[in-house]
């Protein structure tokens, strides 16, 4: 790819897993953006909500790219070389939840 990320190899387009955040389904909370880990299919709430499971999702089990699963955004992020992916590279169909 030469943008510095060595990751996307693992990338696995999986399907969302759950159409929320999963670990805010199982509290009854509430976020205010999701993002589907792109290695598993674990979804879970941006940095601006305030459990932050995206995040905590990576430093549990240190999969290292995300994707934004808004509607109209395609873009992701790996949280180990800290960069942004726009677009999301191509390889599937996008898995969204429509
Ligand atoms: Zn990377
Ligand atoms: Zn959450
Ligand atoms: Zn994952």
């Amino acid at each position: 790819m030469g943008n510095g990320c060595s990751h996307l190899n693992q990338v696995a387009f999986p399907a969302p897993k759950t159409k929320g955040c999963e670990e805010c389904l199982k509290m009854g909370d509430l976020w205010v953006h999701l993002r589907l880990c792109e290695i598993c299919g674990h979804v879970g709430c941006c940095d601006s909500s305030k459990n932050r499971h995206a995040t905590k999702h990576f430093h549990k089990t240190k999969h290292p790219i995300m994707r934004s699963l808004e509607p109209g955004e395609d873009w992701g992020w790996c949280y180990v070389d800290e960069i942004m992916f726009e677009p999301f590279p191509a390889g599937a169909k996008s898995n969204s939840l429509a």
